[in-house]
């Protein structure tokens, strides 16, 4: 196209898939180019610093395996990083491997359109520019739209609005000042025990409580650094082949109730102490048998009324209404302590929703609450809401959006019939959020600059996933999601916390080797499922 700038991949996002996919494509000889919104790398790392904000997967395994200079000469400080570490490591991999040269930063996309003649994406920037690549690869997170609930008199409220997902980056003050939470999700769970210590009063808007494990974090020492360092390879491929999340961890024998209720109190104990994730993987089927899982859900219950001195409020804050781990699993340091701070209220808005914010705070039960800030950590449109905000447009002007309406359609979560030569990094319909998401973002970006690569060496112009393919893989990844207690909860993982959108289960349930090799053996086997089109005439088919 004369006049406009063109690539051979355009890539939307500079997070740990942005940057990778750069990465990959320069060791192809490809151009591309990468366009990001926010004025820094990093992005959900760049986006949610507010207080507290920590990873809650290890962050050895929370790290690129790619290169091995790069794990061997990156220390991490912590078992789990806090949020100024991980981005300083995001901007360690941008100078390291020099990505920055091809990196557009305050660059919004607006739209990109397919052109079916050219078999090329035409973008359109939020400065107006027009740039053109044959390939596009959505690299724009899981979780990256944040929201706000459409509560009535939203821009009124006279003093200072955060977002946990947009924080603002000189950081917030919080000391003397009365505070309101709406919330109690990930987020919210870890910034509410370092707002409390800072705040003269925190309140907390609950819906629904959350199981949350305490973290244990704590500075990693030499002996662990170097149990790493030694065995990154072993660690890295089991992480691959063997743990269904990417996260190694002990793999489970046994049920939950095919040993003792003495045994199984011991295991519960041991995982509490030893804090993480891992606490899920006790038991082989607290993801699918609901007794099972109760055993464990009434382990962190009891544990909840242990720690809180409150009976009602303890009472409050102990989930019941959907099975442990249906919705995402949290780490905690002292949340559940923090509510017997005298300067922390706990107030149910399941019962008593909350009607409107006012210029002084909100109402909820008739009553007016009056703060001088308050922090929305209401989360995301998930997985499908950052590809929402870019009008996309495939074969025949067909919307993304208006494809995805009752829910998003995808062949593997790599690519969408209709939207040739357009790939998603962990797409709605992978295992993406259910994992460690840097194993899945290094095997989705190794994949797609595979596939790149296979395309250029028998000059094949458009690839693109067949509707059968398609169909086929997104009824596979709901039959798989349903036999488990997962749709049980009303989780984001349903797309249950926005109102209005289609209740699908986004990701794909089905664990990462399992997933892997689904992946690797369409590779293997010329693309199938694609249709690979020179051209002028079709290659391959199904
Ligand atoms: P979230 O899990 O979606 O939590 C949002 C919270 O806002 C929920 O408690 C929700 O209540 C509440 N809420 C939403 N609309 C409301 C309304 N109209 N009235 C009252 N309450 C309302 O969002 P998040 O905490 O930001 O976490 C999102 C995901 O980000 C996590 O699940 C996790 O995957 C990721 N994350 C990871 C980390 C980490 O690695 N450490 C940290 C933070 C986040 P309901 O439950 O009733 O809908």
């Amino acid at each position: 196209m004369p006049g406009i700038q063109s690539y051979d991949t355009i890539i939307v996002g500079a997070g740990f898939s942005g940057l990778y996919m750069l990465h990959r494509l320069r060791g192809l000889g490809m151009s591309a180019r990468v366009y990001e919104r926010g004025s820094g790398v990093g992005g959900t790392w760049y986006w949610n610093r507010y207080p507290g904000a920590r990873c809650d997967v290890e962050s050895v395994q929370y790290s690129y395996s790619f290169s091995d200079e790069l794990q061997r000469e990156w220390q991490w400080t912590e078992r789990y990083a806090g949020q100024a570490e991980i981005l300083r490591y995001a901007n360690h991999v941008a100078d390291r491997f020099d990505l920055r040269r091809d990196i557009e930063l305050n660059t919004n996309v607006v739209s990109a359109e397919f052109d079916e003649a050219e078999n090329r994406w035409a973008v359109t920037l939020g400065d107006g520019r027009q740039v053109s690549a044959q390939h596009l690869v959505m690299a724009v997170g899981c979780l990256s739209n944040a929201r706000v609930p459409d509560f009535p008199g939203l821009g009124s409220f006279r003093g200072r609005v955060y977002h946990t997902g947009e924080w603002p980056h000189e950081g917030v003050d919080f000391s003397g000042l009365r505070v309101g939470v709406v919330g109690t999700g990930s987020s919210a769970i870890q910034s509410i025990p370092v707002i409390a210590a800072e705040a003269k009063h925190v309140t907390v808007f609950q819906r629904t409580p959350n199981y949350s494990i305490p973290a244990r974090n704590y500075p990693l020492s030499d002996d662990e650094k170097r149990l790493w360092a030694e065995n990154f390879p072993e660690f890295r491929r089991r992480a691959r082949e063997e743990m269904r999340n990417g996260i190694v961890s002990e793999i489970p024998q046994n049920g939950a109730l095919d040993v003792s209720d003495a045994e199984r109190e011991a295991a519960y104990e041991f995982r509490w102490k030893r804090g993480g994730i891992p606490f899920m993987s006790t038991y082989n089927n607290l993801a699918l048998d609901k007794a099972a899982n109760d055993t464990a859900a009434e382990f962190v219950r009891r544990k909840i009324g242990e720690v809180v001195r409150n009976p009602a409020v303890a009472k409050l804050l102990q989930p019941t209404s959907y099975p442990i781990g249906t919705k995402r699993i949290c780490l905690d340091s002292d949340y559940f302590e923090t509510f017997n701070r005298d300067n922390v209220t706990l107030v149910d808005v399941r019962h008593a929703p909350i009607e409107k914010i006012t210029p002084k705070g909100l109402v909820t039960g008739g009553k007016e609450y009056d703060f001088d800030a308050i922090v929305f950590a209401t989360g995301f449109d998930a997985m499908t809401g950052s590809f929402a905000k870019i009008d996309i447009h495939g074969r025949s002007g067909l919307m993304l959006k208006k494809k995805w309406e009752e829910g998003p359609k995808t062949y593997l979560g790599l690519m969408v019939a209709d939207f040739p030569n357009m790939f998603l990094i962990t797409g709605p319909g992978s295992p993406s959020v259910l994992s460690n998401m840097i194993v899945s973002i290094e095997q989705h970006v190794d994949w797609v600059a595979d596939c790149l690569a296979y395309l250029r060496r028998r000059d094949i112009a458009c690839v693109e996933a067949t509707r059968g393919a398609e169909d086929e893989w997104v009824a596979h990844v709901n039959e798989v999601a349903h036999t488990t207690l997962y749709p049980q909860a009303n989780s984001w993982y349903m797309g249950a916390n926005i109102p209005g959108k289609p209740r699908v289960f986004l990701p794909y349930i089905g664990g990462i080797p399992a997933y892997r090799a689904i992946c690797n053996d369409v590779a293997a086997n010329g693309y199938r499922g694609f249709a690979l089109t020179r051209q002028q005439s079709i290659a391959a088919a199904e």
